[in-house]
C-alpha cells in the first residue's frame, strides 16, 4: 500500500544529500576528532565544517554552536545552566516536554517557575511576559514556533523587552528552523536550540547556540569537546548529516518549497471546511509555520481517526509525538482554551518538502471521507 507521510513535525524523513554525507563517513570517516594524526585531523574538519552550515543557518558564529544528542539535550542543558537554585524562571504554558519537564526538576532545586499563558490562538502575548518579569528572573525561555499548532510566537519583540531587563534568553526553535528565517542576532536570544531530525536531518543529533560571552555549565562534564562545553566523542556520521542538512534548510528557504507546503496547507484546511461540519483550525487566525495544520473534528476523538486513517496509508498524529499514548488531552490546546473533548479530538497534520501532490490529492480524498465514515458509525473505528 502505497502510504502518505504528514507528522513532519515529529521526524522527517533524511535527504538524500543527507544519507550521502553520512554514508561517506560511516565508510571512510573513522576518525576521532580530537586526534592530531590526519585521520583525526580530517574528521575535525567534517564536524567543522557542520559547525559552519548550522552556524550560516542561525547566522551566529560558529564557536556558538555547541553540538549536543538533540532538542531535548539542547532545552535540558539551556535551562539548567541558566537557572542557577534560588534564580526565578519565566516560560510559556505551550512548551515542549524538554522545558517543562526541566522545569519540574528546577523546581526541586529551588528555582521558582511562572508560565505565561496563550491567548486562544494559541499566540504569547509579550505584555504578558513583561509582566512576569522579576528582579530575580534568571531567564525567559519561549519556544520560536510551537510544535503542535506551528503558531510562530513573537520571539523578537519578547527577546528586546527581556534584554531591555538584562534577563538572558532562551527560545526552542526546533520547530522553526528551515520553516521561517532563524537569525539569533534579529531575536536577539543568548541561547537557542535545534534539532537535526525535524530538517531532513538525522535523529538524535541537535545544536545549541550559546552566546559568545555568556556563562555556561555544562550538562556533561568529561572530555575537552566542544571547548569543554560538551563533552563525550562526537556523532561524527550523525554531525555529518546535520550539517547537510542544515545547507538544506538554509537553501529550502529560498527555493519556493515553503510557499508550496502553505499552498497545500490551505487547500487542506479549505477543502475540508467545505465537506465536513464542525472543523476548527486551532491557531488560525495567527501567524503560523506553513507546514503545520492543527484541526479539532468535533465529536471524533483522534485515536479513533488515526487509526482509520492508518489503515488507508495516511500518516499523521493527534499532536506531540512524546506525549502519543497519553490519555490526558493537550496542554498546548488547553492552554489556548478548548475543552478536552475539543482538545482530543484535534489532528495534526505537518507537512514536509518531500510530500508530493499525490500524498496531497490522497489525504483530500481520504481524510473527509474517514471522518463521515465515523461520523455516521461512530464504532467502526
Ligand atoms: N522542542 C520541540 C519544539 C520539539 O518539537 C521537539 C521534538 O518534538 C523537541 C524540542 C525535542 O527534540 P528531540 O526530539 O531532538 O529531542
Amino acid at each position: 500500500m502505497r502510504t502518505a507521510y504528514f507528522d513532519n513535525n515529529a521526524t522527517t524523513r533524511v535527504l538524500p544529500s543527507v544519507q550521502a554525507a553520512m554514508i561517506r563517513v560511516l565508510e571512510d570517516g573513522y576518525g576521532n576528532p580530537s586526534a592530531l594524526y590526519q585521520r583525526g585531523r580530517q574528521a575535525r574538519q567534517i564536524v567543522e565544517d557542520a559547525r559552519g552550515a548550522v552556524a550560516a543557518l542561525l547566522g551566529c558564529r560558529p564557536d556558538e554552536v555547541i553540538f549536543t544528542s538533540g532538542g531535548t539535550e539542547s532545552d535540558n542543558a539551556a535551562l539548567f545552566s541558566a537557572c542557577p537554585a534560588g534564580s526565578h524562571l519565566v516560560v510559556s504554558a505551550i512548551e515542549h516536554d524538554a522545558v517543562l519537564n526541566a522545569c519540574l526538576v528546577l523546581k526541586r532545586q529551588g528555582v521558582q517557575v511562572s508560565v505565561v499563558r496563550p491567548d486562544g490562538n494559541g499566540r504569547l502575548d509579550p505584555e504578558e511576559v513583561g509582566k512576569a518579569l522579576r528582579p530575580d528572573t534568571a531567564l525567559v525561555s519561549v519556544m520560536t514556533a510551537n510544535n503542535e499548532t506551528g503558531v510562530i510566537q513573537p520571539v523578537e519583540e519578547i527577546g528586546r523587552l527581556v534584554h531591555d531587563r538584562g534577563i538572558a534568553f532562551h527560545t526552542d526553535a526546533v520547530q522553526a528552523a528551515g520553516k521561517i528565517p532563524v537569525s539569533v542576532r534579529s531575536i536577539g536570544c543568548d541561547l537557542l536550540s535545534l534539532s537535526a531530525h525535524k530538517i531532513h536531518g538525522p535523529q538524535g543529533i541537535g545544536a545549541l547556540y550559546l552566546r559568545k560571552g555568556l556563562a555556561f555549565r555544562p550538562l556533561l562534564v568529561g572530555g575537552h569537546q566542544e571547548r569543554g562545553r560538551r563533552a563525550g566523542t562526537e556523532n561524527l556520521p550523525a554531525i555529518a548529516g546535520f550539517g547537510a542538512a542544515a545547507l538544506a534548510a538554509g537553501q529550502g528557504l529560498e527555493d519556493g518549497s515553503i510557499t508550496r507546503l502553505a499552498a497545500w496547507r490551505d487547500a487542506i484546511e479549505r477543502h475540508l471546511a467545505q465537506q465536513v461540519d464542525g472543523v476548527a483550525i486551532n491557531g488560525g487566525s495567527a501567524p503560523r509555520v506553513a507546514n503545520t495544520s492543527n484541526l479539532t473534528i468535533k465529536g471524533i476523538p483522534s485515536t479513533a481517526l488515526l487509526v482509520a486513517l492508518d489503515r488507508q496509508g495516511i500518516a499523521l498524529s493527534a499532536g506531540s509525538a512524546c506525549r502519543a499514548g497519553s490519555r490526558r488531552p493537550s496542554h498546548v490546546l488547553t492552554a489556548m482554551g478548548l475543552t478536552a473533548a475539543d482538545a482530543r479530538a484535534a489532528i495534526r497534520i505537518s507537512l514536509g518538502k518531500l510530500n508530493s501532490q499525490q500524498d496531497v490529492d490522497d489525504l483530500l480524498e481520504i481524510l473527509p471521507r474517514s471522518i463521515l465514515e465515523l461520523r455516521r458509525n461512530p464504532s467502526a473505528a
